[in-house]
């Protein structure tokens, strides 16, 4: 049967079978090489405040979320597109960001 990508979208190579991740939109259980991962810095303060108070030179503390997406909740948020048959051997440039 032909195969639509040499790695079969991920990213194990030869070794055997990878842990699994749980989606965080949809709640699939994705391979963790084949997940789009996500980390973003969240803050906890409003961001105009936030800005206010960096000026005045104090340290506003932010935390990291880390988010996994199936390849399809991925697609549908637009953090990856669909390529061309002939793009496909290429590896992406970077991931969109949020
Ligand atoms: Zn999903």
């Amino acid at each position: 049967m032909a195969k639509k990508r040499k790695s079969g979208g991920r990213s194990k190579g030869g070794h055997g079978r990878s842990k699994s991740v749980q989606c965080s939109k949809c709640g699939r259980i994705v391979p963790a090489d084949k997940a789009k991962k996500y980390t973003k810095r969240v803050s906890s303060v409003e961001p105009q405040l936030a800005r206010e108070l960096r000026q005045q030179g104090s340290y506003i503390q932010t935390r990291r979320i880390t988010a996994y997406y199936c390849v399809s909740c991925a697609v549908h948020a637009g953090r990856v597109q669909i390529r061309q048959d002939s793009e496909r051997k290429s590896v992406p440039t970077r991931d969109r960001q949020f």
